[in-house]
């Protein structure tokens, strides 16, 4: 059913994306469709620029697209169906706008389990969810 799907992936925070992953994989073998994982990076704020290296934004960049690669080179999935992105910015903007890019018709997002913290707060998963111009699945533990 779904053919292009999405799974946003908090590279400090692995072991919630590993359920979503499994989902996809699932979902993604049953229709014969695609796989795109996606991290977003957060822009150091401008005031820091001068105490840093020019270069900094693209090592960061090259450091977390060579991560999430590894991760999707560790799935039992085939490679030519699969691909990874690094995007800089907001995490659920970034995370809309990639869905919308790419054409993604689900977004498959891995989320604790609610607490009182995210209830007030709210979260990455909730903006999603009401957002997305596609469906979205979220994962829980
Ligand atoms: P909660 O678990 O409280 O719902 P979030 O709203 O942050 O917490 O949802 C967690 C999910 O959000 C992660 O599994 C991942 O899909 C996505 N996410 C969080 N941070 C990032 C990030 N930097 N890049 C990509 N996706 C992220």
């Amino acid at each position: 059913m779904f053919k292009k799907i999405l799974i946003p992936i908090d590279l400090t925070e692995l072991s919630v994306s590993k359920p979503a992953l499994d989902a996809s994989i699932e979902l993604a073998l049953q229709s014969k469709g695609a796989l795109r994982l996606v991290t977003v990076e957060t822009p150091l704020p401008s005031s820091f620029m001068e105490y840093i290296p020019p270069e900094f934004d693209k090592t960061q960049e090259e450091r977390a697209l060579a991560e999430l690669e590894r991760i999707s080179d560790g799935l039992d999935f085939p490679k030519d169906n699969r691909s990874a992105t690094v995007r800089f910015g907001g995490i659920y903007v970034e995370i809309l706008a990639e869905a919308e890019e790419w054409g993604a018709d689900l977004i498959v997002i891995g989320s604790h389990r609610p607490s009182m913290a995210t209830y007030l707060i709210g979260s990455n998963a909730k903006t999603i969810v009401r957002h997305a111009k596609c469906s979205v699945l979220v994962i829980r533990p």
